[in-house]
């Protein structure tokens, strides 16, 4: 039986343009005269697209997106249980970009693309064909359509997690505020405020992201095994800017939340015989961290010159297997309770140089920096993962749906109120 002929035929089908979903479109069509025609699939305004989001992550000066940054910061704080707190020098800036200001602007540098084409539509199915892969959805007006492409890169968020011996859930809500008074340095990142109640298993802490000296973003944050209810995440956040760290009067201006799976499952690289899953879907998150949107730059920008050179290309790993090593030890004995998370990161950062930390939790440190980092952790916690981890066994993890009070909760502003 011969299949219908498909409505569009491209070298490349991206489906979701999100962050892995955009830059890839973006770096494929940078080249003028070498690109191989691209379209690019999104769900019309609804629930299946993703919610607005902020990326947070290491970069040095000169990165791609630079001119769309909300802030930027060269120093960081962590404070521990006990207000004691260290703070320094980042190897680093820690650069904040927020999704709707990214996608905004790549939206309009793929409109002059050549090449580029966008479809409003939602990805149902994707199978081989003998040429490389059919995609089949229905656009914005409910009709069906179908796509055939050379290669596939599919960043559809996964429902089902890959079968793992350890899955945490890093959940969190986060206000945006505006102060009375002056209560922030707009020149450190705080990363970690351990001073909240913790969890029996896992680790709770706040992080504090001022854009300056009157507006933050303050996020409550979990690595534990479910999430909240939104009561539960604006409790967390009351209690902490009025009990902890009293901010006085303030205005909560927009708010965002979200859930990244942190689990030491293997995500496929490959689903089909020229179908690749890409950015969360493709394992670009790091376990230990959450942080995924370095690691979607570093594969788009790959796979982009493998295109370039003519090659069929699988998107490279998006993580050293030696630093998934030891977030799955740092994940199971958070998550088997070997160690107080809270403990975990006090000891971390205080006997490690930041320098260290900071290149560890963006992915670059060496074999050498890896094994002083370990040496200066709770060792015996971790002894114990590494024994256990070989006999535990993989089990599979559907991500819960999360609790929404806006749709998926990211993103949605609310109304500016005063809090006290
Ligand atoms: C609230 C939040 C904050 C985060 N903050 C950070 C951070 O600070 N730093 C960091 O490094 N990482 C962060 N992450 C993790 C990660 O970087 C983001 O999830 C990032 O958006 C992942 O990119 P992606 O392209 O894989 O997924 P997305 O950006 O979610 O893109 C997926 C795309 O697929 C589309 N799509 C969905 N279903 C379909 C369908 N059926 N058909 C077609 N298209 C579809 C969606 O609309 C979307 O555009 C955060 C995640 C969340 C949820």
């Amino acid at each position: 039986m011969t299949s219908p002929p498909s409505d569009l035929t491209a070298d490349v089908v991206v489906v979701g343009a999100g962050a892995a979903g955009l830059s890839l479109a973006w770096r494929l069509a940078a080249r003028p005269g070498v690109v191989p025609s691209v379209t690019l699939v999104e769900p019309p305004p609804g629930p299946v697209r993703s919610p607005e989001r902020t990326w947070c992550f290491w970069e040095e000066e000169g990165g791609d997106f630079d001119d769309l940054l909300t802030a930027s910061w060269s120093r960081m704080r962590v404070t521990a249980r006990d207000g004691r707190t260290v703070t320094g020098e980042m190897p680093l800036p820690y650069k904040m970009l927020r999704s709707s200001r990214f996608i905004g602007e790549l939206d309009a540098r793929l409109e002059r693309a050549p090449g580029v084409h966008r479809l409003t539509g939602t990805v149902t199915e994707i199978v081989d064909t003998p040429g490389g892969a059919r995609v089949g959805g229905r656009d914005a007006g409910g009709r069906p359509f179908t796509l055939d492409a050379r290669q596939v890169y599919d960043t559809r968020p996964p429902r089902r997690l890959p079968r793992a011996r350890t899955t945490l859930l890093q959940h969190f809500r986060g206000w945006f505020v505006r102060t009375e008074q002056d209560r922030f340095d707009p020149g450190v990142a705080e990363l970690m405020d351990l001073r909240v109640p913790q969890p029996p298993r896992g680790v709770a802490f706040v992080y504090v992201l001022p854009f300056g000296a009157r507006t933050a973003l303050i996020e409550y944050t979990q690595f534990t095994t479910a999430p909240l209810d939104d009561d539960g995440y604006e409790a967390a956040l009351r209690h902490y800017t009025e009990v902890v760290r009293p901010l006085g009067a303030f205005t909560v201006t927009g708010a965002e939340q979200g859930l990244i799976p942190m689990t030491d499952g293997v995500f496929p690289r490959r689903t089909g015989r020229a179908v690749f899953p890409l950015g969360v879907a493709g394992g670009a998150v790091r376990p230990a961290t959450g942080y995924a949107f370095a690691a979607i730059q570093r594969q788009t920008s790959a796979l982009a010159a493998a295109h370039r050179e003519g090659r069929m290309a699988l998107p490279p790993r998006p993580h050293a297997r030696r630093h998934l090593a030891m977030d799955a030890v740092m994940l199971r004995a958070l998550a088997a309770g070997h160690v107080e998370g809270a403990r975990f990161f006090e000891v971390l950062f205080a006997r490690n140089p930041l320098p260290r930390v900071v290149g560890f939790l963006s992915g670059r440190t060496s074999l050498a920096e890896d094994l002083a980092l370990g040496a200066r952790c709770p060792v015996p916690p971790m002894v114990r993962s590494v024994a256990e981890l070989p006999f535990l066994p993989r089990r599979a993890c559907d991500l819960p749906r999360f609790p929404a009070a806006e749709p998926s909760g990211s993103g949605a502003v609310r109304e500016p109120r005063p809090n006290r």
